[in-house]
């Protein structure tokens, strides 16, 4: 017997990929390949003995550094359990007027849309799996990945700053999970588009999946907005470990920086290799590929890749149903699959 409220008995929870502590070789869930930096480690470390009390529900010890990072006032930024976390607030709370987002696009947007009944238009990406703003006509919020999961391609900031001119009176969401693999991020154009609301995470190119958390910047009201939300939920729902872990990370630029440049590296060395073996591949500005080859099919090549210990991750939307995303990790590991992906029938004729 379910105790659950009717209007919850229709959801689809999110699925995430598959977590695993076996020996696997991990690229299923965009993590990043490489450890967090030592200090991160260390101020886990030494926030662990502070743990009988209460974190600190202001979180200025992240937000003072990341809005020095971002070039803007700490007024200007919002800090939450993940940016998954800063997403529900605003499918919670923004969305009066429905919201609109791509056919394909992170999985969260259609869920949380579910869970707070919001009127939901979904617009089909076009052909080549771009992004046509023009399609997004009318006053409901839009949130659209930039650049996009799972297909990685990115927007300039110009043609989404023109949209947010044209529609002044419509709150245009921006989620930069993967800006920091690409090359250029909202934030800089916030101060003349304060109806541009930039989200994201320290669990990509920042090393902290596993700490969770997520920000948001953008227009002093916005984020006071987010914050009378987040404060009639939980002032603390950003811990005191993950705190000490994203002070220490911003002030670890240099080594995070280094690892997102090798990651990129890396992220263009595996498509060329890819493209030798046939595989088209888009233009990705994330840290993963998003690929298909002519011959074998997306769910084959992620399940033999599974019998040899290798995780990527396949989606059975038909739309991009023959495509495996495959996230980039460290150089020795994409060798190695890419030796496994020449062993799967079909492939390498
Ligand atoms: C990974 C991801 C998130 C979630 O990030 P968390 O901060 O780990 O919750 C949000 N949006 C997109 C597009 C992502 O790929």
């Amino acid at each position: 017997m379910s105790f659950l409220d009717s209007q919850f008995q229709h959801l689809v929870p999110y699925v995430p990929g598959e977590q695993t502590r076996t020996k696997v070789i991990k690229l299923n869930t965009n993590e990043n390949p490489y450890d967090p930096p030592q200090r991160v480690i260390e101020a886990a470390k030494v926030a662990a003995t502070t743990l009988s009390r209460y974190s600190d529900p202001t979180c200025h010890q992240v937000i003072e550094p990341l809005a020095q990072h971002f070039q803007v006032a700490p007024e200007n930024v919002f800090l939450g359990n993940g940016s998954d976390e800063v997403l529900f607030f605003l499918f919670q709370g923004f969305m009066e007027k429905g919201v609109q987002f791509p056919d394909i696009t992170y999985g969260f947007y259609e869920v949380y849309s579910d869970l707070f009944h919001l009127n939901t238009q979904v617009i089909p990406l076009k052909e080549d799996l771009s992004i046509d703003l023009a399609e997004y006509t009318g006053d409901a919020t839009v949130i659209i990945a930039n650049p996009n999961a799972p297909t990685g391609l990115a927007i300039a900031p110009e043609v989404i700053c023109a949209f947010a001119e044209q529609h002044p009176h419509r709150l245009i969401i921006v989620d930069e999970a993967y800006s920091d693999f690409s090359e250029a991020s909202l934030v800089p154009y916030l101060d003349k588009h304060p109806n541009i609301l930039v989200v994201g995470t320290f669990s990509k190119s920042r090393h902290l999946a596993g700490a969770r958390l997520g920000y948001a910047v953008g227009s002093k009201e916005l984020i006071e907005d987010l914050n009378k939300l987040k404060f009639s939920h939980n002032p603390y729902s950003v811990n005191a470990m993950t705190l000490a872990c994203g002070e220490a990370s911003l002030q670890a630029q240099d080594y995070v920086d280094e690892c997102t440049n090798k990651i990129i590296a890396t992220r263009e060395w595996t498509q060329q290799e890819l493209q030798k073996l046939g595989f088209e591949t888009t233009k990705s500005q994330t840290n993963f590929v998003f690929c298909q080859h002519p011959r074998v099919a997306g769910e084959t090549i992620f399940k033999q890749l599974k019998a040899q210990n290798i995780l990527v991750r396949w989606f059975s939307n038909p739309r991009i149903a023959n495509y495996v995303r495959i996230s980039i990790g460290t150089q020795a590991e994409m060798e190695t699959l890419l030796q496994a992906i020449k062993e799967i029938e079909g492939v390498d004729l």
